[in-house]
C-alpha cells in the first residue's frame, strides 16, 4: 500500500517535470522565432541544441519526448552513457560541445552526430585518423576562441585563417562550420562583438561552411541576430525542474 502510494507520487512528479520541460522548450522556441522574425530570418534555419549536461537521464528523455531531438553534452563519457541509454532512444542526434581528449575519440565518433568542439589541429588530425580507421566521416565544427579569454579552448582566428586552405586534406572529416562562446563575464554588446567576429571569419575565409554555432541561455538572441544557425541552450530549459 505504502509502496503504491509512493509510486503514484513519483509518477506524478515525473509528469509535472515533463510538463515543465515541455513548457520551457516552447518558451525558448518562441523566443527563437521572435528574434528570427525581427531580424528577417526563418526560425526553421536555426537548430536548437538542448544541453543536458546539468540534468539526469529522465529529464533528458523528457526533453527528447517534448520534441527536442538535438541534444548536447559537454563530457564525452556522459555522451556515451546517454547515447547508449534505453531512456534516450529514437530520433536523437547527440552533439559533443565540450573538450574531447584524444583517447576518447574512438568511442565518441560512432555515437556523436556532430563534434562541435574541435579545438586544435592535433585533435583534428587524430579524429581524421580514427574516422578513417572506422570507415566513417566525422561531422565537425571548429571551435574558435573569439574572445581571447586565456582559459578558453579553441583555435585562434589566425589559426583558422591558416587552416582554411588545408581543410580538404582531412578526407574523413566534414567540417560544416564554426563554433564559439562569448567572453566570460562580458555584457551582451561584448557577446554580439564576439559572434560578429565569428561570422566575419567564416564569410571571409570559409564561405562554404553553412553552420555558425553560437549563443547560450544568456545570449542566444544576440547570437541569432548575428547569424547563428545553431544555438546551444541549457539553463533556460531546466528552469523550475529538479535536476537530479
Ligand atoms: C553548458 C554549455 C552551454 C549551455 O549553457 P547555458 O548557459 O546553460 O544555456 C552551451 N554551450 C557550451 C559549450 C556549454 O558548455
Amino acid at each position: 500500500m505504502e509502496c503504491s502510494v509512493r509510486q503514484r507520487g513519483h509518477r506524478l512528479q515525473q509528469s509535472t517535470m515533463a510538463t515543465t520541460v515541455a513548457q520551457n522548450l516552447a518558451l525558448v522556441r518562441e523566443r527563437i522565432a521572435r528574434v528570427a522574425e525581427k531580424v528577417g530570418r526563418a526560425a526553421s534555419d536555426i537548430t536548437l541544441i538542448g544541453v543536458t549536461k546539468y540534468v539526469g537521464e529522465s529529464q533528458a528523455a523528457a526533453l527528447l519526448a517534448a520534441g527536442c531531438s538535438d541534444l548536447g553534452e559537454s563530457r564525452p563519457q556522459q555522451l556515451w552513457d546517454r547515447a547508449g541509454s534505453k531512456h534516450c532512444t529514437g530520433d536523437v542526434r547527440w552533439h559533443l560541445i565540450g573538450h574531447l581528449q584524444r583517447n576518447k575519440i574512438a568511442r565518441t565518433l560512432p555515437l556523436a552526430y556532430c563534434l562541435q568542439s574541435v579545438d586544435s589541429l592535433r585533435l583534428l588530425t587524430a579524429i581524421n585518423t580514427e574516422a578513417t580507421k572506422q570507415s566513417l566521416t566525422a561531422r565537425v565544427l571548429l571551435e574558435v576562441n573569439c574572445s581571447g579569454d586565456a582559459e578558453k579552448h579553441g583555435f585562434t582566428p589566425q589559426a583558422i585563417v591558416e587552416l582554411a586552405p588545408k581543410l580538404n586534406e582531412f578526407s574523413a572529416i566534414d567540417v560544416t562550420g564554426l563554433m564559439t562562446m562569448a567572453a566570460r563575464g562580458g555584457d551582451l554588446a561584448v557577446a554580439a562583438g564576439n559572434f560578429a567576429a565569428l561570422r566575419k571569419l567564416r564569410d571571409k575565409h570559409l564561405p562554404d561552411l553553412p553552420e555558425l554555432s553560437m549563443g547560450m541561455t544568456g545570449d542566444f538572441e544576440v547570437a541569432i541576430a548575428e547569424g547563428a544557425t545553431i544555438v546551444r541552450v541549457g539553463s533556460a530549459l531546466w528552469e523550475g525542474v529538479e535536476r537530479g
